[in-house]
């Protein structure tokens, strides 16, 4: 067969498949749209999984309606100059969300920035865009992606059952959540409200999400290495659990699910937790941005740290001196 270039639909449906492989995927975008808005509030809600409806609704400052076609176009993006490409401190930025959502789903955005009159909504499905035009909404956005991947047979056939779908959409809302608790969060998941978080500070947060048991037994943790800061809450010894669930990295704001991470929490535990079982952990790392490399990975979820070795020993040195403390007795000091 000659050489062709292939048609921007065939395109984005390639794209979809890699950036969007999974509802959880298109939650994790649409959210961090919502967070990089500087939105207030959040609000998820899921229906089947997220296969048959993903809907984000946000407070943040919205899209004018002569950019919401603009927005749904690949590699179109307000945040990202392209000579910045080395410090990006939004979440998003290279402009392949929306457009690969839109590939692989039925995706509505109805959007009211400050000060336009009325919201506008525009419509794609398998790609093919509908002409914007107004309809009543308040101030921001909301996303809905219905039928995911009704347009990618392939890829759906790669789904796992609608349960296992929601619960990884619903831990990756949990973790976003815990990435940013001055942002208030409510998810719900087949009509079933699964949190309702207002805005908090970092340990309530932690505390919300890990549930009370946890929160009670864990301990506060905090160090610092050259310009890196570490903080958060770890379980003592005791508090193992058989899966790695109740485990949280944010760094520099981002819930990451780094490998270098979760091997220095083994490794802090490694002779207190027997083998096969995990440590509870909420852990937020603060760097300067050029101390990181966040373009590694499309989902950018792994991360280069300039100082691997460095990053590893403060957090392991940090988590051996916190579980060397004595035992805290779990109770609030009595008010006299
Ligand atoms: P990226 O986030 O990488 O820029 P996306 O495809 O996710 O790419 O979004 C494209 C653009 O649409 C964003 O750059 C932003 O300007 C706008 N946008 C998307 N979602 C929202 C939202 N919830 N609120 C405000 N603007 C949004
Ligand atoms: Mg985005």
């Amino acid at each position: 067969m000659p050489i062709r270039r292939l048609a921007e639909t065939t395109i984005n449906r390639i794209a979809a498949g890699e950036v969007i492989e999974r509802p959880a995927a298109a939650v994790k975008e649409l959210i961090e749209n919502a967070l990089d808005a500087g939105a207030k509030r959040v609000e998820v809600i899921l229906a089947g999984g997220g296969i048959e409806r993903i809907e984000i609704i946000d407070d943040g400052h919205g899209i004018p309606a002569e950019e919401l076609p603009l927005a749904i176009e690949r590699h179109a993006t307000s945040k990202l100059q392209d000579e910045a490409l080395v410090q990006i401190s939004t979440l998003g930025f290279r402009g392949e969300a929306l457009p690969s959502i839109g590939a692989a789903a039925k995706l509505t955005l109805i959007s009211r920035p400050a000060g336009q009159d009325s919201a506008w909504r525009i419509d794609v499905a398998g790609g093919a865009i509908s002409p914007a035009r107004p309809v009543p909404g308040t101030k921001g956005t909301r996303a809905i992606a219905e039928d995911l991947f009704y347009a990618t047979p392939a890829r759906r056939k790669f789904l796992r059952a609608p349960r296992a779908e929601a619960e990884a959409a619903e831990r990756t809302v949990w973790r976003l959540a815990l990435s940013a608790p001055h942002v208030a969060f409510r998810l719900v998941s087949d009509e079933r409200v699964l949190f309702d978080l207002p805005v908090q500070d970092d340990l309530a947060r932690i505390a919300a999400l890990f549930g009370r048991e946890a929160a009670n037994a864990m301990l506060p943790l905090e160090a610092t290495r050259d310009d890196v800061r570490l903080s958060g809450l770890i379980g003592p010894a005791s508090l193992n659990r058989a899966t790695a669930r109740l485990q949280s990295f944010v760094v520099n704001g981002r819930p990451v699910l780094d490998s270098m991470l979760k091997l220095s929490l083994r490794l802090a535990y490694r002779d207190v937790i027997p083998t096969g079982r995990f440590p509870v952990a909420a852990l937020r790392l603060d760097l300067p941005d050029e101390a990181l490399d966040v373009n590694v990975h499309p989902a950018k979820s792994e991360l280069r740290f300039a100082d691997q070795n460095g990053v590893r020993s403060l957090v392991i040195g940090a988590i051996n001196r916190a579980l060397a403390q004595p035992v805290s007795l779990g109770t609030a000091p009595t008010a006299t």
